[in-house]
């Protein structure tokens, strides 16, 4: 499949379509999921286009790497849960939604189920709120 330039992911990066962003630098961005599947549930974009992390370049695929790992421990500090789950899927039949490559940050406790994915829409101003906490909180 051909990467699709009007994906919701690519207008958020070309700043088309709104998102609640938690940081951002030269090659990645990093915004709330807005149907999460935990409180804290963020997802971290790069700048280059591609649908899976394959048709990723190697420059691309580190810078996101890197910035998971930093927007990922801002949210462990805010959201407080013991642990942290990094995912990331490629291609419908692994789950994937949209095709743009973006990693999720999904905060975890023992004995608390995810919620369903991409099911259930949050409340904006409370999303906005944690969005400005956790990116305070990016070292
Ligand atoms: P995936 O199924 O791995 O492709 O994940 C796509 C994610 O994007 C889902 O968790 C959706 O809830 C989320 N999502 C879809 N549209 C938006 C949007 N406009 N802003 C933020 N998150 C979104």
């Amino acid at each position: 499949m051909a990467y699709d330039p009007n994906n919701i992911f690519a207008k958020i990066v070309r700043g088309e379509a709104p998102c609640f962003k938690v940081y951002e630098d030269a090659h990645t961005i990093a915004f709330m999921d807005i149907m999460p599947q935990a409180e804290g549930h963020v997802l971290v974009i790069p700048k280059e286009a591609g649908e899976t992390i394959f048709e990723l370049s190697d420059e691309s695929t580190a810078a996101l790497i890197k910035a998971t790992k930093k927007v990922a421990a801002a949210v462990k500090s805010v959201v407080k849960t013991p642990g942290v789950m990094l995912a990331q899927l490629n291609g419908a039949a692994a789950g994937q939604t949209v095709f743009h490559v973006h990693f999720h940050i999904i905060p975890r406790s023992g004995g608390i189920d995810l919620k369903l994915h991409a099911k259930e829409t949050a409340n904006f101003e409370q999303l906005k709120a944690l969005a400005a906490k956790i990116a305070a909180a990016i070292k």
